[in-house]
């Protein structure tokens, strides 16, 4: 093993610098993970153009690789060592509060950069802390006793481990939150590797029928979620988008509506409320509005809408998605459309950002790709 690790370091807004840190010396009760793939999601864009944190940060929170070197305790307290191809959550949690031991790792405030100052998060966390290697767009990442990884199944590849999020993000807000069920009809709106998840989510789950919708730059992957099995598509510049949903219900309207879109404003909410059935509807919102003008509340309780907020995934969802990848019953390995290596990264995230071109999906990337 050599003696520095290379990775790509966001040092201010929209920009990378390649650096070398100090291979980290493991304690016993800590892991070293050899990084294979760190997929990147809409989050990194809006990130890397507005960071959060204004240290220098080693970003990727979507992580896949093989346990390189672990402690004794470390091995004891989870049962993986080296050798091992793990997922890696990005939440560091702290196991204590009520929530860790629920598996909601995601609502637990040592992993919550938002409101403590000392969290830890892969991606989001300061290349300045102890072992420095806090994130994916790396050749190692560090694993502390309080990580929480998951073994990808035999049969599974590093790339398409690399969608476990989406796919963890689609069972949880299709399954658990908006409780998509058998017969139930199911508006997803956007056709990114988000609401491609949430297709899969929800035809595992029974939906009668799932219909997508997608502006003109979405023509591939209204394709693709198609073959994933979509009944219909929507491209909502070239219909009346409204109309033509309300139609494929036969009027009656969408039992949950799940909006996957991103820097559309407030429209897919007005959609949505609109496109729900007369009572009793879900609808899953993203919090990408600080404020929302003129929101139709008197609209929502009429309809007796419940609003679920899309927020991560629970450790339940993230060990369903894994299973679903080993299943191979969908052909998911058809949203991995675009891979980069470490000195590329910030042309991956501006990839993704759709600065690259209308064919991108999922991008992953590859630290250890010439
Ligand atoms: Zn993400
Ligand atoms: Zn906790």
């Amino acid at each position: 093993m050599s003696e520095t690790v290379l990775a790509a370091v966001r040092t201010a807004p929209r920009t990378t610098e390649l650096r070398e840190f100090p291979m980290p010396e493991i304690p016993a009760d800590g892991a070293l993970l050899k990084m294979e793939v760190a997929g990147i999601c809409g989050t990194d864009v809006k990130m890397y153009a507005k960071p959060v944190i204004a240290e220098p940060v080693i970003m990727g929170h979507e992580n896949v690789g093989t346990i390189a070197k672990a402690g004794r305790q470390f091995v004891e307290r989870h049962g993986l060592g080296e050798g091992d191809r793990v997922f890696v959550e990005h939440y560091v949690a702290c196991y204590r509060c009520e929530w860790c031991r629920l598996g909601e790792y995601r609502h637990c405030e040592a992993t919550d950069w938002r409101t403590n100052p000392d969290a830890r998060r892969y991606g989001y966390t300061s290349c300045e802390k102890p072992y420095h290697l806090w994130g994916g767009f790396a050749q190692y990442l560090y694993l502390p006793w309080n990580c929480v990884i998951h073994r990808v199944p035999d049969g599974v590849t590093a790339e398409l481990a690399g969608i476990a999020t989406p796919l963890s993000n689609g069972i949880e807000w299709a399954l658990y939150d908006t409780k998509v069920g058998f017969m139930d009809s199911v508006l997803i709106q956007g056709p990114g590797q988000q609401g491609l998840s949430q297709v899969v989510a929800c035809k595992q789950a029974g939906a009668s029928l799932i219909v997508v919708t997608g502006t003109a730059h979405d023509a591939a992957r209204l394709e693709l979620a198609r073959k994933l099995g979509a009944d219909a598509v929507v491209d909502v510049d070239a219909e009346d988008a409204l109309a033509r949903v309300r139609e494929l219900t036969r009027g009656e309207g969408f039992d949950v509506v799940l909006d996957c879109t991103a820097g559309a404003g407030t429209t897919p909410v007005l959609l949505g409320i609109e496109a729900l059935k007369r009572r009793a509807g879900t609808l899953l919102i993203q919090g990408e509005l600080a404020a929302f003008p003129d929101f139709p509340l008197k609209k929502l309780t009429e309809k007796a809408i419940t609003i679920k907020s899309a927020r991560g995934h629970s450790y339940r969802a993230v060990e369903l998605a894994l299973e679903q990848l080993a299943s191979r019953r969908f052909p998911l390995e058809l949203l991995t459309t675009h891979e980069f290596g470490l000195a590329d990264t910030d042309r991956a995230i501006r990839a993704v950002g759709g600065e690259v071109g209308d064919d991108v999906i999922h991008v992953s990337l590859l630290p250890w790709l010439d």
